[in-house]
């Protein structure tokens, strides 16, 4: 099972991820993360990103289509990926079926995760990121048990530095412009779930993963 999670940035993607790909053994590919892991290791190509990432703009489709086809093409992705903040064009999207069609792959539904503009702003602004594994807290609606320290792997948490209100609101808008789009794309294709993500985290879950039951029982 191939399966796409899309909706504006503080959604949750990155929350439900984390436990989508326990659940259901998928393997988690977030181009974000990608970007950040080659911002962190002072890479060319996350010296690149990071001058977009940092203005809240997309990374140009050309580099990010290449990073993703690469990614599906090692052998760990046949038993089934989560895409995660991929695709966010429709140029993307396209580029996406493909790439999949090259690979004998296909895309079984791509869930979206529904949050008004004022509350983003609330969970992008308290966001806190593992400087180790990448997973994802928040100040006061989900909170590690020790403060600062992530659960799973005792590392630092950080604030990401594009998660100020400014940046925050830019990459709003970039969200409306370029991937709002795109949902008519999987919804004409029959693949898109829409999911109501002002719930809590539990409540989102329960949604999605009775929906990822269905298709596996498919
Ligand atoms: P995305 O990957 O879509 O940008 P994240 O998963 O990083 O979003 O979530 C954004 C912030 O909101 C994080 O701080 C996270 O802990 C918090 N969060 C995620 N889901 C919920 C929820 N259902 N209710 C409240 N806060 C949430
Ligand atoms: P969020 O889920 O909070 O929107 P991500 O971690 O998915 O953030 O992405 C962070 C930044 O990385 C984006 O603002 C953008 O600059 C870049 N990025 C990630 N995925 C893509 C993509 N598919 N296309 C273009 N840029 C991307
Ligand atoms: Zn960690």
């Amino acid at each position: 099972m191939h399966v796409i999670i899309m909706g504006p940035p503080g959604a949750g993607k990155g929350t439900q991820a984390e436990r989508m790909t326990k659940d259901f053994a998928l393997l988690h590919i977030s181009t974000g993360e990608i970007f950040r892991n080659a911002v962190k290791e002072g890479t060319e190509m996350g010296k690149k990103a990071k001058e977009y990432m940092d203005k809240g703009l997309l990374v140009p489709d050309e580099i990010v289509v290449g990073i993703v086809k690469e990614r599906l093409s090692r052998p760990d992705c046949a038993g089934g990926v989560l895409l995660d903040g991929f695709p966010r064009t429709v140029e993307q999207a396209e580029a996406l079926d493909e790439v999949m069609q090259d690979l004998n792959m296909k895309i079984d539904a791509a869930i979206s995760v529904d949050v008004n503009e004022e509350e983003l702003i609330n969970r992008l602004t308290g966001r806190r990121v593992c400087r180790n594994c990448g997973a994802t807290y928040h100040l006061k609606f989900n909170p590690p048990k020790v403060r600062n320290i992530c659960d799973h792997c005792s590392g630092e948490l950080y604030q990401r530095s594009d998660d100020t209100i400014d940046t925050v609101k830019e990459r709003l808008a970039v969200y409306n412009k370029q991937t709002l789009p795109m949902i008519e794309y999987y919804q004409r294709k029959n693949l898109f779930v829409s999911v109501d993500g002002s719930q809590s985290i539990n409540q989102v879950y329960s949604v999605i993963s009775a929906h990822l039951q269905k298709i596996k029982e498919q």
